[in-house]
C-alpha cells in the first residue's frame, strides 16, 4: 500500500500461533526492525473461525482449508502493519517460501526456516501484493491501509 511518500509502502505481517507459542515474537520483531521496517500498528488476537475463514477466503475451496482454519485458531497470533520502501516484496523475501521444510534447505536464513515446520505450520504471514496488502491491513486495522481500495483516486493518507 503506497503511503506518506511516493516510495513508502505498508504490508500486513502475522506471527502465526506456532510462532507465538514457540516464543519467536522477539526474534521476529528484531529482524523486522533491523531490516528497516517500522511497526505502525500491532494487535494480539486469538482469531475466531469466521475471522480466519474471511481472511483466507481465497483458499476456501482448497483441500487444506479446514486444517488451515484449525491451525490459525489454535492460539493467539501477533498481527502487525509494517512500513518501509518496498515493504510488501521485502517482507515476502524475509519470510521465505511457503513450505518451511523446503525453506530450511533453500532459504536457511529466512524467518520460515528459523521458526516454521512444514507447508502449513510456517509461523508467519505476509501480504503477497499491493491489493492483498490493502485488503488485509483494512481487515484488521480499518483505515490504516493508506487508501480506499474501492476508490483508486482517493489518495487521502492518515
Ligand atoms: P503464503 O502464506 O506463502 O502466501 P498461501 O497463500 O499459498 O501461502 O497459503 C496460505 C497459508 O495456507 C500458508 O501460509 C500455509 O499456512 C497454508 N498452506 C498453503 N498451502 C498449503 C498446503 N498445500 N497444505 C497445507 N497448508 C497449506
Ligand atoms: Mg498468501
Amino acid at each position: 500500500v503506497p503511503c506518506r511518500s511516493l516510495e513508502n509502502e505498508r504490508t500486513l505481517a502475522i506471527v502465526k500461533p506456532d510462532g507465538v507459542s514457540g516464543n519467536y515474537t522477539t526474534s521476529i520483531r528484531n529482524i523486522i526492525l533491523q531490516s528497516g521496517f517500522t511497526i505502525q500498528a500491532q494487535l494480539t488476537l486469538h482469531l475466531a473461525q469466521h475471522t480466519v475463514t474471511t481472511f483466507y477466503a481465497e483458499h476456501s475451496t482448497k483441500a487444506f482449508f479446514p486444517s488451515l482454519v484449525k491451525y490459525m485458531t489454535s492460539g493467539p497470533v501477533l498481527i502487525m502493519v509494517l512500513e518501509k520502501v518496498n515493504a510488501i516484496a521485502d517482507w515476502r523475501t524475509l519470510i521465505g517460501p511457503t513450505d518451511a521444510r523446503k525453506a530450511k534447505i533453500t532459504h536457511p536464513h529466512s524467518i520460515r526456516a528459523m521458526c516454521g515446520e512444514d507447508l502449513q505450520r510456517n509461523c508467519v504471514h505476509g501480504s503477497d501484493s499491493l491489493h492483498s496488502a490493502a485488503r488485509e491491513i483494512s481487515f484488521f486495522f480499518p483505515g490504516r491501509a493508506g487508501f480506499n481500495m474501492d476508490d483508486p483516486f482517493n489518495k487521502v493518507l492518515w
